[in-house]
């Protein structure tokens, strides 16, 4: 899957409407399009809204940025993929990206950073934090990591993938999707 498959909507229209900027265009399908947060895509630059009076006969919608500044890259007469907001943006950004760099990695547990909230277990890696007053040192405790794309668990000794900005990738997400820069990950 490319990004030619996904919902193309061609701006048409764009306008200040209670002081954000909404852009108005139509839809080429709208399989799994729907209302509310979502992406108009661009590499790096996409925008976030909300995609407000989807008319299903004939495909028109508009894209509120919920902005008071006008879109920091070109809309009228642009076609964007369009993407749910249960994604980020960078999901494509980073599988279509040639050049992102994937290191294999066999997970180890490692020792978190534990603050006492009742109700809550809150942790965060302890490796390269400073604790703050308040944050107790549990051995071992940051014991797994979610794959970035279908968050499964990567447990200890299991094999995952890693980049620098520390997203982690199941082998199979790795194998289906980052190496053939495919994005059916997003197919509904
Ligand atoms: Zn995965």
């Amino acid at each position: 899957m490319q990004l030619s498959d996904l919902p193309q909507f061609s701006v048409d229209a764009t306008k200040l409407v209670g002081g954000a900027w909404v852009l108005e265009g139509v839809f080429n399908h709208l399989r799994s399009v729907a209302e509310n947060r979502s992406w108009l895509y661009a590499p790096r630059a996409a925008l976030i809204g909300d995609l407000e009076a989807l008319d299903r006969q004939t495909r028109r919608a508009r894209f509120n940025t919920m902005d008071p500044n006008p879109p920091r890259i070109p809309t009228m007469g642009q076609t964007f993929p369009w993407l749910s907001g249960y994604w980020q943006a960078f999901h494509i950004d980073i599988i279509l990206d040639p050049n992102h760099l994937w290191k294999p990695l066999v997970f180890r547990a490692e020792d978190a950073l534990e603050r006492p909230i009742p109700e809550w277990r809150v942790q965060r890696r302890a490796i390269g934090a400073i604790p703050r007053p308040d944050e107790t040192v549990v051995p071992g405790a940051w014991d797994h990591e979610h794959c970035m794309i279908c968050n499964s668990h990567i447990d200890p000794d299991d094999l995952g993938y890693l980049d620098d900005d520390e997203h982690w990738l199941c082998t199979k997400c790795h194998d289906s999707y980052a190496v053939p820069h495919d994005l059916g990950f997003l197919a509904p």
